[in-house]
């Protein structure tokens, strides 16, 4: 095997074994295409779990620059780390505020979700102990019953909204349990169900769909949207083509290129038996970098640009793929394979592996070597 002649647009130290490029230009525009779409709607962005996994410091910015005005983060850690980023733009906390955290999110100006009108009222209790009016969004239940104020507290609070006194009520949401499942009953129904809540409480923007809740038209819109997986390239129309530009390229370095034949066995627990002669690559990436063990073979990467499949254990920091059907001079040490990018997408690699996209996303190692590119991919 020779060795790697660097390419060009490509400065990175040979030393980098793996390396996860990010195009913020895509994320800005993929916020714009969700923008333009639910006119006159507007768009916040969800960029909790370190904005997917592409990192919140630096994709929200590139997303207030683009015109969002609107964060949500699940943590109040998240949204702690995340004022200052984003001058002059509110950062919402859909968690909410546990008891004893709520002097937190005062003092930083950060925004609770309150999911219960016991949230709601300690809440007030603390804003009448600052002598002040506190923002906050409420969140309604209408059908996930995972948070939200449920139907019965949604009653109550409509029949005494003095309930909100002191609160600065930034919005109403609520969030869809099968927005990926266009034709779900559950969609309209808890449409259904949030606006005749809306319609009984006092007035404040409404929101309700996340990125697939977008592609289900105008009626699932209301006043603002929250999208997260849609702005990071995950397709937000499964089963039909994605309407979204990819955002990453993860390419992992190959280490040796070994001869094999029948019937050795490859790597941890003797799982893959050769069956011919072939070619055996090793590849400087792992589940310690959030590479799945569940892609043990079943993933596929892309060598010399063709599918090569991932063959026995997937180990801390190494995988093993077959590239018999690789010309021997198109491989050679310190070439990368691409994992996941523009010709390997991350729901084909979730779905080898047996997940959704956002669990790929969220998993990505923090020992990759991370480049943000201001405008475009490399080739
Ligand atoms: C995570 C989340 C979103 C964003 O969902 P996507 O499917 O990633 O667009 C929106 N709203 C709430 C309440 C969420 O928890």
């Amino acid at each position: 095997m020779a060795a790697a002649t660097p390419s060009k647009n490509d400065d990175v130290p040979a030393r980098a074994g793996a390396i996860l490029d990010v195009d913020l230009s895509a994320v800005a525009a993929n916020w714009r295409l969700l923008r333009d779409r639910v006119r006159p709607a507007a768009c916040a962005a969800v960029v909790k779990a370190d904005a997917y996994g592409l990192g919140a410091q630096r994709v929200a910015p590139a997303l207030r620059d683009a015109g969002c005005r609107l964060f949500f983060v699940a943590h109040p850690d998240e949204g702690l780390a995340l004022a200052g980023a984003v001058p002059a733009a509110e950062i919402a906390v859909l968690n909410g505020a546990v008891p004893g955290s709520e002097g937190d999110f005062s003092a930083a100006g950060i925004v609770p979700v309150l999911n219960s009108l016991d949230d709601l009222a300690r809440w007030t209790r603390h804003a009448a102990t600052l002598g002040r009016v506190l923002p906050a969004f409420i969140h309604l239940d209408t059908g996930m019953n995972r948070l939200g104020l449920a139907p019965a507290e949604q009653g109550t609070l409509a029949a005494e909204p003095e309930r909100l006194r002191g609160v600065d009520l930034r919005g109403w949401i609520t969030h869809l349990a099968c927005a990926e499942i266009a034709s779900h009953p559950l969609n309209a129904d808890q449409a259904g169900r949030f606006r005749a809540a809306l319609a009984r409480l006092p007035g404040a923007p409404a929101s309700l769909a996340n990125s697939a809740g977008i592609f289900l038209g105008p009626d699932y819109h209301f006043d603002f949207v929250r999208p997260g997986c849609a702005l990071y390239g995950i397709n937000p129309t499964p089963g039909t083509p994605n309407p979204m530009l990819p955002t990453i390229k993860l390419r992992a370095r190959i280490l040796q290129v070994r001869p094999v034949d029948s019937p050795m066995t490859v790597g941890y627990g003797a799982t893959h038996t050769v069956v011919r002669a072939g070619k055996v690559a090793t590849i400087a990436t792992g589940y310690a970098d959030g590479y799945s063990r569940s892609l043990s073979g079943a993933g596929h990467v892309l060598v010399a640009g063709r599918p090569a499949p991932v063959i026995g254990r997937v180990s801390m920091d190494l995988i093993t793929v077959d590239v018999t059907d690789v010309p021997e001079d198109a491989i050679r040490q310190g070439d990368f394979a691409e994992l996941i990018g523009p010709h390997r997408t991350v729901d084909q690699v979730a779905a080898e592996a047996g997940t959704i996209g956002y669990e790929v996303m969220t998993s990505l190692g923090r020992r990759y070597w991370r480049r943000y590119l201001p405008d475009g991919l490399p080739a």
